[in-house]
């Protein structure tokens, strides 16, 4: 998916292709014209897209062993409830620790097999995973790019939107920091902000929709419990 970094200093591809250009133009709109243009989205499917430190696995930092997964409560049983409702369940995350040196892709691909296999063992799945490896300032040259993937920028939900078919208007963005409800709003999706437990703040500031204590929570509000 993002194998070809040898010569990435420009934009990503996601904002490169006219066609993407034109369909981002479209989600960026205020939400009053997104509404408009939304009817010829609808019939597309609807997704809840989820980061994954701090929201669906326990965050050690720069997460860089198979052996180290580890889903939070209730995560994988969230997953489920909104995958039995019929929304497609997508990740979406920065993975800098690429960029930085910490791990390369081949085991960060090991890790994402392991969380697959986790889910799998929980009876659930995801329909993807999407990664952004790239950092403006990144040590290693091949990764070095400002890149429209990265959080709070919107590409990783564009580019699942295009692959997968979502109406990215009638779908949802959850996440832990604020850099994951930007990138949702920026998408035009409707937002959740998971208030981390490491974060004693009582609410944080945020420009969520809503704001729950986990993804289990978040995935109540969603399906309208
Ligand atoms: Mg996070």
């Amino acid at each position: 998916m993002h194998g070809d970094h040898a010569d990435a200093a420009k934009a990503s591809p996601v904002i490169c292709q006219p066609e993407r250009l034109l369909y981002a133009y479209d989600v960026w709109y205020p939400v009053a014209m997104a509404n408009e243009t939304a009817t010829t989205r609808r019939g597309g499917r609807q997704a809840v897209f989820i980061d994954r430190d701090d929201t669906l696995l326990d965050d050690p930092g720069y997460l860089r062993e198979a052996a180290d997964v580890v889903l939070l409560g209730g995560a994988a049983r969230a997953i489920a409830d909104l995958r039995q409702a019929g929304w497609l369940v997508v990740i979406v995350t920065n993975q800098s620790g690429i960029a930085r040196g910490l791990l390369d892709e081949p085991r960060l691909e090991r890790i994402h097999e392991e969380l697959r296999r986790q889910l799998a063992e929980n009876g659930t799945a995801v329909d993807g995973i999407y990664y952004c490896p790239y950092l403006a300032d990144a040590p290693l040259p091949a990764y070095r790019q400002d890149s429209d993937l990265r959080k709070p920028n919107p590409g990783m939900l564009l580019e699942a939107g295009a692959d997968l078919d979502i109406d990215l208007t009638t779908s949802w963005m959850v996440g832990d920091s604020e850099r994951d409800v930007e990138a949702g709003r920026r998408a035009g999706c409707r937002t959740v902000r998971i208030h981390s437990p490491k974060d004693p703040a009582t609410r944080p500031a945020s420009r969520a929709d809503a704001v729950a204590q986990d993804l289990a929570a978040a995935a109540r509000i969603i399906l309208g419990e």
